[in-house]
C-alpha cells in the first residue's frame, strides 16, 4: 500500500510502498481518508522532535489522522465507522499506571510512543490499525474535516487544566489571548471566542494575510507582536485573564505572565529547543505570587478530550473549516500538503472519500 514516511536518509517525506498492516486481536483495520500536517510534523522531518521506530530505517508520518472502519475484527467496532484515532501508545508489549488510568497524555517521555511523532509509524497511509479504545468514533457528516479533531483535542486539554485551576474561587474572566496564528491558535481561538467577551490573538505578519483574515472574521483584535511585544499588551490593550500560548517561541513563556490581568491563568503548548535570554527572575516571581497567576505546561490530550474535540469540531462554522483547509494533496503529490507558507494554514493528503 501506499504510505507517506520519512526514511533515515532523507530529508523530505516521500511516497513509499509498504505492507498493508494485520491487525492484531482488539485492534481493527482502518482504511484512511485524510491525514492533516501540522508544526509537529515539520519538527519530525526537520530531525529535531521525535524518533524512529526501534530497528526500523523509516517511519510513516501524520498524527492527525480520520478513517473508516475497514475490518473491526471483533474489537467492538462495526465496518464502516467513521473513527480518528488517538496519538499515544503503550511502549511495546508493556503497560504502565498512565495507561491503565486512561491518561497517556500525563506520562512522561520515556513512558509513551506517539504514533507518526516518537518511536511508532503514523497514519498517513491507505490502512493503519489501531487497537479499538484508541479509536475514538465521530459522526459520518464530520469525515471531511475530522483531522482536525486531534489538534481540537490539544486545546480542550489545555483550557481543562487551565480553567480547573482558577475553580478554587470564583473567577469572572472576559478577555483571553492566544499567541500564535498557526492552525492550533486559531482553532483555539474560535473555541474562546465562545467563552469570553474579547479575545486577541498575537502573530507576525503584515496584512493581506489569510490568518488575519480569519482573526477579524471571529471578531477578535490581531496584536502584531513586532510592534506590541506579549507583555506590552496589558498597555497597549487590557491585561487578560487567559494565554494560550501556541507559538514555540521562548520568550513567550516568560511574557505570558506579564500580559495576565491579576488571577489569571497561561498555559504553554509550543515545544522549543535549548534559548538562552536574559530576564528579570524577581519581577517574574513577585508577579505570580502577589496576583495569584498561574502558568501550566500542558502536551497532547486522551480520549474524553477527543469525545470532547468532535462536539467541539460540529460546533464549528463552515466558512472556518473550509478557510482552514488550504490544501488538500493526493498521496502521490503530497508535497504541496507539506508546504510551509504564509498562505498554508492546514495542509491535507486525502488517500480516499468515504
Ligand atoms: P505553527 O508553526 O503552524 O504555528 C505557530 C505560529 O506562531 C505561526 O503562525 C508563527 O507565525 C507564530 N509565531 C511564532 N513566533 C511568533 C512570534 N514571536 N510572534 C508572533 N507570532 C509568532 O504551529 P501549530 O499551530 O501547529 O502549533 C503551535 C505550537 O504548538 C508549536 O510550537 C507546536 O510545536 C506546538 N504544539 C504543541 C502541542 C502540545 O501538545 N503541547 C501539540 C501541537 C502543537 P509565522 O508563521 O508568521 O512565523
Ligand atoms: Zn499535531
Amino acid at each position: 500500500m501506499q504510505a507517506i514516511g520519512v526514511t533515515r536518509s532523507g530529508d523530505e517525506p516521500e511516497l513509499l510502498d509498504v505492507e498493508r498492516p494485520e491487525p492484531a486481536p482488539g485492534e481493527a483495520l482502518v482504511r484512511t481518508l485524510r491525514v492533516g500536517v501540522d508544526g509537529t510534523d515539520h519538527e519530525v522531518i526537520a530531525g529535531s522532535h521525535g524518533g524512529y521506530p526501534e530497528g526500523e530505517d523509516y517511519m510513516i508520518l501524520g498524527h492527525e489522522a480520520v478513517g473508516v472502519v475497514e475490518d473491526g475484527n471483533g474489537s467492538g467496532l462495526e465496518a464502516g465507522q467513521v473513527v480518528v484515532p488517538t496519538v499515544r501508545r503503550k511502549p511495546d508489549g508493556e503497560t504502565n499506571e498512565y495507561f491503565r488510568r486512561g491518561e497517556p497524555d500525563m506520562a512522561p517521555e520515556g513512558e509513551y510512543v506517539e504514533r507518526g511523532i516518537v518511536g511508532d509509524h503514523g497514519f498517513m497511509a491507505e490502512y493503519f490499525t489501531s487497537p479499538a479504545d484508541n479509536l475514538v468514533p465521530i459522526p459520518p457528516h464530520l469525515a471531511e474535516y475530522g483531522m482536525l479533531v486531534e489538534p481540537v483535542s490539544i486545546a480542550e486539554k489545555a483550557n481543562d487544566h487551565a480553567f480547573a485551576t482558577r475553580e478554587p474561587f470564583q473567577w469572572r474572566p472576559d478577555a483571553a489571548c492566544v499567541l500564535g496564528n498557526g492552525s492550533l491558535g486559531l482553532l483555539t481561538l474560535w473555541m474562546l471566542e465562545q467563552r469570553f467577551d474579547r479575545t486577541y490573538c498575537v502573530g507576525r505578519r503584515d496584512r493581506p494575510d489569510p490568518t488575519i483574515d480569519i482573526i477579524d472574521e471571529l471578531g477578535a483584535t490581531y496584536v502584531d507582536s513586532r510592534e506590541t511585544a506579549v507583555d506590552e499588551i496589558p498597555d497597549a490593550h487590557e491585561a487578560v485573564d487567559y494565554v494560550f500560548e501556541a507559538t514555540g517561541y521562548a520568550p513567550h513563556a516568560v511574557q505570558t505572565v506579564h500580559a495576565l490581568a491579576p488571577n489569571g491563568v497561561g498555559a504553554l503548548l509550543g515545544i522549543p529547543g535549548p534559548w538562552e535570554f536574559e530576564i528579570d527572575g524577581g519581577r517574574l516571581h513577585q508577579e505570580i505570587v502577589l496576583h495569584n497567576k498561574c502558568l501550566i505546561g500542558t502536551v497532547n490530550s486522551h480520549v474524553e478530550h477527543f469525545e470532547d474535540a468532535v462536539e467541539t469540531l460540529d460546533s464549528m462554522p463552515d466558512w472556518l473549516l473550509d478557510a482552514l483547509v488550504t490544501t488538500v494533496a493526493t498521496p502521490e503529490e503530497a508535497t504541496p500538503a507539506f508546504e510551509d507558507d504564509d498562505d498554508q494554514i492546514k495542509g491535507v493528503v486525502q488517500f480516499d472519500t468515504l
